[in-house]
């Protein structure tokens, strides 16, 4: 297939490579001029636009950072929809609003264009192997058009529902992530204060109901005082703007989301924004004075 691939960043340059060795061709265009170069470097063609990089693709993929830079790749001056044939499929699988997705897919309606959404969990490592998970927002139909697509990509690919659902999902599961890293760091800090070492909270607990993927990877980080990116501070205070965002649309409480924001916030005042979103443990460690 021709693939027009739109971000090259942490997430869009491991998952270009994963499409080219499957066998796409791809052309790939990044503002960040040496990233289009590295992947180019691997076998792909390098655009100097956006209208380039899709005019001749059956598939245009997106990986950008969020609702603005979506809306201006897709629907702005020279942007996909500009370029792109009739019956050309985007997938995005950016982070995003659900409300921005929607008027996205409404805007590539208008062209001919189908549209899916379809953003991620797992990071760079799961990225690099091939193996995300898809949380998919759009038409049956097109969903198993690009299901083959995604699958050199990742590993557990669901169709929630309509447009909206896969980012919906994906704002879900930023809210469980954020509030069970907090909950995690202030146990830690209970524990020590209380006498007990952290190490040892995490060997009594992991096997029982509070262990998680986020206990063992993030908890681990806490008790190396490691705060190397990973998912950075920067992108959870943008997926829990976007939770604000929804939940004020629907009237939806979320008071342990607004807590764990003003977390992230202090310490992005603080100039950890670049810090792995494990560093909320710093905000204990700021207020007690004590390392975990
Ligand atoms: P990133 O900032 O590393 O990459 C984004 C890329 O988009 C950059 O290379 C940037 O130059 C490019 N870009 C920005 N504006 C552009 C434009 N107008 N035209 C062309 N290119 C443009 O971000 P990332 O970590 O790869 O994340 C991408 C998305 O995936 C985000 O929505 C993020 O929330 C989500 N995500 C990230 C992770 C992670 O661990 N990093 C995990 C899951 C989901």
């Amino acid at each position: 297939m021709k693939i027009g691939f739109i971000g090259l960043g942490i997430m869009g340059k491991p998952m270009a490579l994963n499409l080219i060795k499957g066998g796409h061709e791809l052309c790939v265009y990044d503002v960040v001029k040496e990233r289009v170069e590295e992947v180019a470097s691997a076998g792909a063609k390098a655009a100097c636009s956006i209208a380039e990089a899709v005019k001749d693709a059956e598939f245009v993929v997106t990986m950008l950072p969020n609702s603005p830079h979506v809306k201006e790749v897709v629907c702005g001056e020279g942007g996909v929809l500009s370029a792109a044939k009739p019956g050309t499929i985007l997938i995005d699988m950016s982070s995003i609003a659900p409300a921005a997705s929607q008027e996205v897919a409404a805007k590539c309606a208008e062209k001919g264009v189908k549209m899916l959404e379809a953003p991620v969990s797992g990071g760079e490592p799961k990225a690099i192997d091939g193996t995300v998970s898809f949380m998919c927002g759009g038409e049956e139909e097109v969903f198993e058009k690009c299901r083959p697509i995604l699958a050199l990509m990742g590993k557990d690919i669901v169709l929630c529902g309509p447009s909206g659902a896969g980012n919906t999902v994906k704002l879900a599961n930023q809210i469980i992530v954020a509030v069970n890293i907090a909950a995690v760091a202030e146990a830690f800090m209970l524990a020590r204060q209380a006498g007990v070492e952290p190490q040892t909270v995490f060997e009594a607990i992991r096997g029982g109901l509070a262990g998680s993927t986020v206990l063992n990877a993030k908890g681990s980080m806490m008790i190396a005082q490691n705060v190397n990116p990973g998912f950075k501070i920067d992108l959870h205070i943008k997926d829990l703007n976007n939770v604000v965002d929804t939940a004020h649309r629907n009237g939806t409480p979320i008071p342990m989301t607004s807590v764990v924001m003003d977390m992230l916030q202090n310490l992005h005042l603080r100039g950890m924004g670049g810090c792995d979103h494990s560093a909320i443990a710093k905000y204990y460690e700021y207020l007690t004075g004590v390392k975990i």
